[in-house]
């Protein structure tokens, strides 16, 4: 769709980062072009308000979920919560650990961010193997929430987040591979 090809021309494939091997998709030009930043914000935007069902708020994954998740909340009118690397956020926080390739990460947010039963969009400019959306689905379901999907710029499909994130339903606007 036109969407879909929109994101494509502003993305940009960075070969052997961050590590040798790795096709890395650097969404900085689509981020620079108003037009196409605002094109994106609203596709992702237009199926919740077209729906008709509440919601409350949009989580958004640090970092370049921040970028996108905060446009989005605002174009949706409702409020932003940041889901952040472990030992960011002043106040006391809910944590999830998740495995990596190599190692282990977590993230965390604050631990009345959100209310029980809120109705939040999550995320992220980018699902690859899903790890970290998953984490931060079950971080926000932890905490009281209702995730209602998780939206992103692009999927790497061949990297399998969406059958990862299992009955967890996913929103991408670019599919790759
Ligand atoms: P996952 O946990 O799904 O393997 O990786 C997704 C996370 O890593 C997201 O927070 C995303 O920002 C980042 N990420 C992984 N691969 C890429 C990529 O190719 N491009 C960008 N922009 N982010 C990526």
């Amino acid at each position: 769709g036109a969407i879909s090809d929109l994101v494509e021309s502003r993305l940009r494939d960075v070969a052997d980062f961050p590590k040798p091997g790795v096709v890395f998709k650097d969404i900085t030009p689509l981020l620079g072009d108003p037009a196409a930043f605002g094109e994106v914000v609203r596709a992702l935007a237009a199926r919740h308000t077209e729906s008709g069902s509440r919601l409350d708020s949009v989580a958004g994954v640090e970092a370049r979920g921040f970028i996108i998740g905060a446009a989005l909340a605002h174009e949706l009118g409702v409020g932003f919560v940041p889901v952040r690397k472990a030992g960011k956020l002043p106040g006391e926080t809910v944590q999830r650990t998740y495995d990596l390739e190599y190692g282990s990460a977590t993230i965390e947010v604050h631990a009345d961010a959100v209310e029980p039963g809120e109705r939040v969009l999550l995320v992220d400019d980018v699902l690859a193997t899903g790890g970290t959306a998953i984490a931060a689905w079950d971080l926000l379901d932890d905490c009281g929430a209702e995730v209602v999907e998780f939206a992103t710029v692009v999927e790497l499909a061949f990297l399998g987040g969406r059958e990862a994130m299992g009955a967890r339903p996913v929103h991408s606007l670019h599919v790759v591979g």
